[in-house]
């Protein structure tokens, strides 16, 4: 993508509305980590009244590329291809941040954002009640794809454990494809480098064709948004197989009578990830999802569906700048605590890691959740009721 032309940049009119709702300048309340004020720095970049540079760059790079900005502007901006564009221009001048474009090329060289070896994909397997079996298939109905913060994030593996036990439980068919599985390439195509991926995407994608799989399933919000939303553009063709976010298929799996919840006495509200939702128009499923538990009480966040405040894990934010991220993480913690909620659910685990360790740092008292771990702990109920 390159750099919008005048008439994008014509459709901002400066009204300001969007100020209200971007993470970033609520948390500083400086006019360049603004959407308005990031259109006006791009400008000024094209009609070259400004240099590129170092400091104009990290501009872009504490945006969370959420999209709270789009979705509220009355003026139609396009701004999730402005912000985009500008950190492809940026790439394209060898401006990254460098401890991106090292993540970037650690990707390419490693198959995965930690750098570890990319065997050792299923050691979150290691601790299953049983060994899941998904385990080296040669064919399956469902492939499982896990995502990189599910496979090396010690603190993330009980989201692919849970997800894998109400497998199980339901009798799905269904494979992991472990270290067969490489890095879906978001962080790069986010970076502005998505030509680094385009192996990564072929190679995941005969994976999943080599399993012959109906259904790809995804843990990962942000895994999803790209294999659904990038992957054909890089291919030059829509995919053969239905890609599914794991709420999806659990809100299949309760509507085939596959899944049988028990009592879960709780209150909790669902956090929205922003590449689930917004960029992605899923809101009702997990929602569905929840609803269904006996005893469960959701509670909406004032900010929630298509308004919902990023949990600051968005746009690698997180490893540009960390305290920025922490910031953001903490406004929407407390934005949970209001609600009164036990647990603040969501549905992946970058919001969960932000999430956690934010409400950690600010000590509120609030527990973190994956919905498949509540899932799973109503299925376990259900067995204790027989
Ligand atoms: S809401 Fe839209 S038109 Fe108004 S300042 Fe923001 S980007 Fe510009
Ligand atoms: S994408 Fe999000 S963080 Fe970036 S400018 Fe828009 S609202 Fe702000």
């Amino acid at each position: 993508m390159n750099l919008p032309g005048d008439e994008a940049f014509l459709q901002c009119i400066r009204c300001g509305l969007c100020l209200a709702t971007c993470p970033s300048y609520r948390a500083t309340l400086i006019e360049t980590d603004s959407p308005r004020g990031r259109v006006a720095l791009v400008r000024a970049m094209a009609e070259q009244r400004l240099p590129r540079s170092e400091n104009y760059v990290d501009k872009f790079f504490r945006c969370l590329l959420c999209e709270a900005c789009e979705n509220i502007c009355p003026s139609g901006a396009e701004l999730a291809a402005i912000l985009q564009g500008a950190r492809e221009d940026a790439a394209r001048n060898q401006l990254l941040p460098e401890r991106l474009a090292q993540l970037d090329r650690c990707i390419a060289s490693q198959h995965n954002i930690s750098g570890e070896e990319n065997a050792g994909r299923l050691i979150w397997a290691d601790n299953l009640p049983a060994p899941p079996s998904g385990l080296d298939r040669k064919q399956a109905e469902i492939a499982y794809f896990v995502g990189c913060v599910g496979s090396f994030f010690p603190q993330s593996y009980r989201v692919p454990r849970a997800f894998v036990e109400v497998l199980e439980k339901a009798g799905a068919d269904y494979a992991l494809l472990g270290g067969l599985e490489w890095c879906c390439g978001y962080p790069q195509y986010i970076d502005g480098e998505l030509f680094l991926a385009e192996d990564a995407i072929r190679h995941n994608v005969a994976q999943v064709r080599r399993l012959q799989a109906r259904q790809a399933v995804f843990t990962c919000p942000s895994c999803y948004h790209v294999w659904k939303h990038v992957y054909p553009g890089v291919l030059g063709e829509e995919l053969d197989v239905e890609l599914l976010h794991a709420t999806e298929l659990l809100d299949r799996l309760l509507t085939e009578g596959r899944i049988r919840l028990g009592r879960l006495p709780m209150k909790v509200t669902y956090h929205d990830p922003c590449d689930l939702g917004r960029k992605s128009g899923v809101y009702d499923a997990p929602r569905r999802v929840l609803d269904k538990i006996p005893g469960l009480t959701l509670v909406e966040m004032a900010e929630n569906r298509e308004n919902a405040h990023c949990c600051g894990g968005g746009g690698n934010l997180e490893s540009h700048n960390a305290d920025l991220a922490r910031e953001i993480a903490q406004r929407r913690v407390q934005q949970a605590a209001d609600t009164g909620a036990q647990a603040i659910v969501s549905a992946c685990q970058q919001c969960e890691r932000t999430l956690s360790s934010a409400a950690r740092a600010s000590r509120i008292r609030i527990r973190v959740m994956d919905i498949n771990e509540i899932v799973l702990r109503a299925m376990e109920s259900a067995d204790q009721e027989k």
